[in-house]
């Protein structure tokens, strides 16, 4: 067998099996033998194991297009996503929810985009308002649709046309007209924090260090924050300091590829540093 590339290349810099599988989006097997060809050991330490069942919840995830997150984990008898996290099952939608509102769904928690398979965490709703949805159609007590003050309350809350019409099967054209006269801004999709996509591509490394392992522009890691690609190097230097970097942030600690916020150094810090070898060895000198 032949042995991709980049299996080969995350193979060679020493990440797991199940890592290299999720990120080159090809099955654990299909890994295992590409190490077995090639001869190398199998990996250990260096990734560290999920301390939580959230993280646990963003190893099982898989970015797509439109901000969605396709859960690559385990779907119980009913469907439901769910993964296993010291001896206890959770729900991904429930975990999803948690993370976005720092707090338990309250009710039921269910997918309020279209995307077939999604959990992102800014697509996870809870009954707490309003029904449930379409596929629970037929539970005991259920209002066929909406009532007006439904759609206000959700539309407030900024969902769009879509999903609220989706939540309470209405039309999203009825939406969209009750919208108009209470005269709230139609939204933009929910997009993903950058807290969340930090969480979602960011990965310990041997030595205190973290990788990036979301895309690039050029060679530097980037992401999308409210509709503009920015720098994860100078965002991350941003939230440590509370100040924007000073030139460009670049990592000081010796490994390369390192996005680890204590370990990016600005202009103004390497300055700082070099002039205080400077005052060490000219002392020393005299
Ligand atoms: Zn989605
Ligand atoms: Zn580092």
């Amino acid at each position: 067998m032949t042995v991709r590339a980049d299996v080969a290349e995350l193979l060679r810099a020493g990440y797991g099996d199940r890592t290299i599988a999720r990120q080159a989006g090809v099955t654990l097997g299909s890994v295992t033998r590409a190490r077995a060809e090639l001869g190398l050991p199998k990996a250990r330490g260096g990734i560290k194991g999920a301390g939580s069942p959230e993280d646990l919840f963003w190893q099982r995830v898989k970015p797509v297009d439109g901000d969605h997150l396709e859960w690559t984990g385990h779907r119980n008898g009913k469907g439901t996503p769910t993964l296993h996290w010291k001896r206890d099952n959770y729900s991904a939608y429930r975990l999803a929810f948690q993370i976005r509102h720092g707090h338990e769904p309250k009710g039921y928690a269910f997918v309020t985009c279209e995307h077939e398979g999604c959990v992102a965490p800014g697509h996870i709703g809870d009954s707490a308002v309003t029904a449930r949805p379409a596929h629970h159609r037929g539970a005991i007590g259920r209002k066929p649709n909406g009532t007006r003050e439904e759609i206000v309350a959700l539309l407030k809350e900024g969902l769009s046309d879509k999903q609220i019409g989706n939540r309470l099967r209405t039309n999203p054209k009825r939406v969209s007209k009750i919208r108009a006269e209470e005269q709230v801004p139609a939204v933009v999709p929910v997009a993903l924090t950058f807290a969340e996509q930090w969480a979602m591509h960011t990965e310990p490394v041997d030595g205190g260090h973290v990788r990036w392992t979301g895309r690039f522009r050029g060679d530097s890691p980037a992401v999308t924050d409210a509709g503009r690609t920015i720098s994860v190097r100078r965002a991350a230097f941003e939230r440590l300091h509370g100040r924007p970097p000073v030139g460009p942030a670049a990592p000081g600690c010796g490994y390369g590829p390192c996005v680890r916020p204590e370990h990016l150094e600005d202009r103004a810090i390497r300055q700082r540093t070099n002039s205080l070898y400077d005052a060490i060895f000219r002392a020393e000198a005299a």
